[in-house]
């Protein structure tokens, strides 16, 4: 990015009241977190990663289940901290800035640098709850890795005997209705959107992008979307579905 836009985002942000933040897995993998579809990501390097986050695979296959296990122990998650990308949103709130953050990690980065959970929208779930496929429990992530530790190749739910997994959406699971209802009426609430490290390419949370404009209603005369990394996007509503 050249510094001539920096200044300009600089700018917008001075001058924004209600900063909606959508961030991406670039923005983690500063911290050590591998990207899945990038030239080092999970799924390039591992093909059998792909079948791990499939649900279907993942229920119907103990085998699967069991490399999930092993390789949620070893993830670099656990050890990760947050980058200067996540302390800067932590600062955009301590201004009184950051209207909603939502993010489609699941690394709760954004929280441990110091985002307000309430804040923190978190549209895949989150790595470091388990839940239960069974009966719908959920606790904390380490109480299961634990279990694995002590040997267990494939922990299932000591309540129901159901099948456990990490509270994240998986690919062929149902996104939670109500909390992508809450992200994209975020969007069409801020006064400057930013997106982060996403490719903007993972549907339908892209689309804030798009429907924020839209949604934006009362605040949308000023209505400006920035998408830092690769490329800037700018719109000035009323710009109802127009691509800048
Ligand atoms: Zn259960």
């Amino acid at each position: 990015m050249d510094s001539k836009i920096i200044a300009e985002v600089g700018a917008w942000v001075g001058e924004a009241q209600r900063i909606v933040a959508l961030t991406g897995a670039g923005i983690s993998t500063d911290s050590g977190i591998p990207d899945f579809r990038g030239p080092q990501g999970v799924w390039t390097r591992n093909p059998l990663a792909e079948k791990m986050s499939n649900i279907h695979c993942y229920l119907a296959d103990a085998q699967v289940r069991k490399a999930s296990w092993q390789n949620r122990l070893g993830s670099p998650a656990w050890s990760a901290q947050p980058n200067p990308g996540h302390l800067s949103l932590v600062e955009l709130e301590r201004a009184g800035k950051l209207h909603a953050l939502i993010t489609q990690n699941i690394d709760e980065l954004h929280q441990i640098a110091g985002n307000s959970p309430e804040r923190v929208i978190e549209v895949h779930g989150s790595m470091r709850r388990f839940m239960c496929w069974g009966c719908g429990m959920r606790g904390p992530m380490q109480a299961v890795l634990e279990r694995v530790r002590a040997g267990e190749e494939d922990p299932h739910c000591r309540t129901c005997g159901g099948i456990l997994k990490s509270d994240t959406i998986s690919f062929g699971q149902q996104l939670v209705p109500e909390v992508i209802d809450r992200a994209m009426q975020a969007a069409g609430q801020g006064d400057l959107f930013l997106a982060v490290g996403s490719s903007l390419q993972v549907y339908p949370i892209a689309g804030t992008v798009e429907f924020g404009p839209d949604l934006a209603g009362e605040a949308g005369e000023d209505h400006r979307a920035v998408r830092a990394g690769r490329q800037r996007r700018h719109a000035r509503a009323p710009c109802r579905g127009a691509p800048d």
